[in-house]
């Protein structure tokens, strides 16, 4: 259920439009988004009410909020005319390896440009599969990488279809308001949302398809003050009102992919108990951060919360056991 009816409108045609292809039935993706209410002790003892979106569970390897901000892209691409995809990410992207399945399905060809050394791809299981997808990589310097986020359009060539890292782009933020109009539930009835961050894609789209009275709180992945603002930023262009979002920049736990032992044993203890898996670069620091705000009463007794599971478990091989952190993932 969308607020807006324009932006209802705008998805409704794209929606029709990705009817027609094979490829949503090809790979299983389904439209529903499940919603399921999320016992935990810690909830229900500051007494707020926590339902979960299980993206985690639509596709084993498009997880989580991937498909949704690469959809429309897709479409847009056919339309264009376009024989070839190209985006950024690092070795370990989440986003680059549904990309490379997705392009397989709709057979046109994938390019990676990815942030470090070749040598990556024998050792690094995303990768591999990306490229047994048939996905081709260009590995580039940091440095390098810096500048083509930058200027992507330093990487365009006829018949090629650029997206950004982590799909950022107007069809990626559409795409992830989508998935409020998958969930078939009515919204309105939450008083706050939640959802890690990474490029903020997602959030600025949930925020965009939430009616304006869900507060959404986002949790960065990253670390810096920087992330604050980009995110400010986001939300000045799209007109959102100061309440209706908060962003924590205090739950990265020390950076992009950074991991300790409390936070391992914590999703451990969470899935015990809920049966729920999390990871620790997004989903898990996200709970976490949920957590403290329920714990400080910024998210007070009696509210009702939608937490936004993106997935990213197959990601979760950057990590070895016991989910000692990966050598090769870049602090940001
Ligand atoms: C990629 C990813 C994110 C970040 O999404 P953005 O749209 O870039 O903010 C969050 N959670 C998971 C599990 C992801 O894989």
């Amino acid at each position: 259920m969308l607020p807006h009816a324009p932006l209802t409108e705008t998805i409704a045609a794209y929606e029709s439009e990705l009817d027609q292809l094979p490829v949503l039935s090809a790979l299983g993706l389904r439209h529903e988004l499940v919603v399921e209410p999320l016992p935990y002790k810690l909830f229900d003892a500051y007494g707020v009410q926590v339902d979960l979106v299980r993206a985690d569970q639509l596709h084993p390897v498009i997880s989580g909020n991937k498909w949704y901000k690469l959809k429309y892209n897709l479409l847009e691409a056919q339309r264009q005319g376009c024989h070839e995809l190209l985006s950024f990410g690092g070795v370990w992207s989440n986003h680059l390896h549904a990309l490379a399945c997705l392009a397989a399905a709709l057979k046109i060809s994938a390019v990676g440009v990815v942030r470090g050394e070749e040598h990556d791809v024998a050792t690094n299981p995303m990768l591999l599969e990306a490229a047994r997808q048939g996905m081709t990589f260009e590995f580039v310097s940091r440095q390098r990488f810096r500048q083509l986020r930058d200027d992507p359009f330093a990487m365009a060539s006829v018949g090629r279809y650029l997206i950004p890292e982590g799909g950022d782009n107007p069809l990626g933020v559409l795409g992830a308001a989508s998935m409020v109009h998958c969930l078939r539930c009515d919204v309105s009835r939450y008083t706050h949302g939640a959802v890690a961050v990474g490029t903020g894609c997602t959030y600025a789209g949930l925020r965009l398809g939430l009616p304006s009275q869900v507060k959404l709180l986002g949790v960065s992945a990253l670390k810096g003050a920087w992330m604050q603002r980009a995110i400010a930023e986001k939300m000045t262009q799209l007109n959102v009102p100061e309440a209706s979002w908060l962003l924590s920049t205090q739950h990265h736990r020390g950076g992009f992919a950074a991991v300790d032992e409390s936070l391992l044993s914590f999703i451990t203890e969470f899935r015990d108990n809920t049966g729920v898996a999390l990871e620790p670069v997004y989903t898990g620091k996200a709970m976490l951060a949920l957590i403290d705000f329920i714990q400080q009463q910024i998210i007070p007794s009696g509210s009702r919360v939608l937490f936004i599971h993106s997935g990213g478990l197959q990601g979760l091989r950057g990590f070895k056991p016991p989910l000692e952190p990966n050598p090769d993932i870049p602090d940001e």
